[in-house]
C-alpha cells in the first residue's frame, strides 16, 4: 500500500478532476469563442496515458474521479477509458467515477456508463427554451440534450443539472427550472457566471447575476433552509421547506472552501493544477512519457502536491484571457 497524497496543510487529496479533451460540440457563449483553435493531437494525453495517470492517482489515495472536458463524451474511444477505470471501482480503490457533460451524447452512452459503474452525472443545462438554448450554446439542440437526460434516467443514473445563472437570460426561468428538476427527480445547482468566453464582446449575455440575488428571489416564494452538506467542494446547499427539494449554489469567485479542499485538476495535456485560483501548474506529461515505469511519474505527483497552496484569493484581472473556461477553472460543475 502506497503512502496517500497529503498536502502541506494536512489535506488528503482524494478527488481528481480530469479533462479528457479540449474539444466540444457546443460553443457556449460564456465558455468558448465560435472559432476555437484546438490543441494538436500530439499534445493530448492518449487514452492509455490517461489510464496510467489516473491509476497512479488512485494508487495514491484518490477515491473520486470526475471526467470532464471540453465535452468528455466527444473524445474518440472515451468508453474504452471508462471501461478501464471501472476496474478501480470493482477493486474498491475508487469510490466514485463520474462525469460532467453537456448531455448531447447521453442517448448513445448512458447505458454503457451505467454498466461501467457510473452512478451519478452532472449535466449542464441553462434553459428549457429551445430557442434560448440554441442561442447560448450556439451549436446545441435542446431536444437532443433532453433526450440524453431521459436516457440517463432510464439507465438508472442520478442526474444533477448545473445551470449557469445569467441575468436577463434565464432569470425568468428560475422557478420553471426548479420545478422541472423537482418533477423529474434531478438535483439542481446554480453556478455563478465567470467573465470568460465571448460574453464581454457580444454584450448579449454579459449580465452577471449574483447567486445572492438568485437566492433572494427563491426566498420570495420558498422558505430556504441552509444545509450543512459539504461535498469537499465549493457548493453550498439549501432545502426548500415547502417541497423538500435541495438546491446547490456554486460561487467560483469565493474561496471560503479552501480549508477543506481535497481536489486537484488535470488538463488533457497532463498539466496538474493544484488550486483554482493560482497559476502554479506541474507538468506530468513529461515524466509520464519519459519512462514506462511509474516511479518518476509518482514522484512528480508527490512533488506537485507538496506545492499545493493553502488557499487562494481570486484575482479577477487574470480572467480576461479569452478562451476556454476549463483551462482556467475547476470549481464549477466542470
Ligand atoms: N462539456 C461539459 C459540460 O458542458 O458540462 C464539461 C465542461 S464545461 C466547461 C463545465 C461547466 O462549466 C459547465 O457547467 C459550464 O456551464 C460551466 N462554465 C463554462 N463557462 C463558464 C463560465 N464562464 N462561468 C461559469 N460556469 C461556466
Amino acid at each position: 500500500m502506497e503512502a496517500p497524497l497529503i498536502d502541506p496543510f494536512a489535506r488528503a487529496i482524494s478527488y481528481l478532476r480530469v479533462s479528457v479533451t479540449d474539444r466540444c460540440d457546443f460553443r457556449c457563449l460564456y465558455c468558448m469563442s465560435e472559432n476555437m483553435t484546438f490543441l494538436p493531437k500530439a499534445e493530448l494525453l492518449t487514452l492509455e496515458e490517461l489510464d496510467r495517470l489516473c491509476t497512479a492517482f488512485v494508487g495514491m489515495g484518490v477515491e473520486k474521479l470526475r471526467i470532464t472536458g471540453g465535452e468528455p463524451l466527444v473524445r474518440r474511444g472515451i468508453m474504452t477509458f471508462f471501461r478501464a477505470m471501472s476496474r478501480h471501482l470493482e477493486s474498491g480503490a475508487l469510490r466514485e467515477l463520474t462525469l460532467t457533460t453537456n448531455g448531447s451524447q447521453l442517448r448513445k452512452y448512458a447505458q454503457e456508463l451505467a454498466d461501467c459503474g457510473v452512478k451519478r452525472i452532472n449535466v449542464s443545462l441553462d434553459t428549457l427554451d429551445a430557442a434560448k438554448f440554441a442561442e447560448v450554446t450556439r451549436w446545441g439542440r435542446l431536444a437532443q440534450v433532453l433526450d440524453g437526460i431521459a436516457a440517463a434516467k432510464e439507465a438508472g443514473l442520478k442526474v444533477k443539472i448545473n445551470v449557469v445563472a445569467l441575468k436577463g437570460f434565464n432569470e425568468d426561468e428560475l422557478f420553471d427550472l426548479a420545478a422541472w428538476c423537482a418533477r423529474d427527480g434531478h438535483d439542481l445547482t446554480f453556478i455563478e457566471v465567470m467573465p470568460m468566453g465571448d460574453m464581454g464582446e457580444e454584450h448579449r449575455l454579459d449580465q452577471y447575476w449574483s447567486l445572492k440575488d438568485l437566492r433572494a428571489r427563491l426566498a420570495e416564494r420558498f422558505t430556504l433552509i441552509d444545509l450543512a452538506d459539504r461535498t469537499g467542494g465549493p457548493a453550498r446547499y439549501v432545502r426548500l421547506a415547502e417541497t423538500g427539494q435541495r438546491i446547490g449554489f456554486i460561487t467560483p469567485l469565493t474561496h471560503n472552501f479552501c480549508e477543506s479542499c481535497n481536489r486537484v485538476r488535470l488538463t488533457c495535456t497532463g498539466e496538474l493544477y493544484m488550486c483554482l485560483g493560482q497559476e502554479d501548474v506541474a507538468d506530468l506529461r513529461a515524466p509520464l512519457r519519459a519512462s514506462t515505469e511509474d516511479a518518476l511519474l509518482k514522484q512528480s505527483i508527490r512533488n506537485a502536491i507538496a506545492r499545493k497552496p493553502k488557499g487562494h484569493d481570486f484575482d479577477y484581472s487574470r480572467q480576461n484571457v479569452a478562451g476556454q473556461m476549463t483551462r482556467h477553472m475547476s470549481h464549477t460543475g466542470g
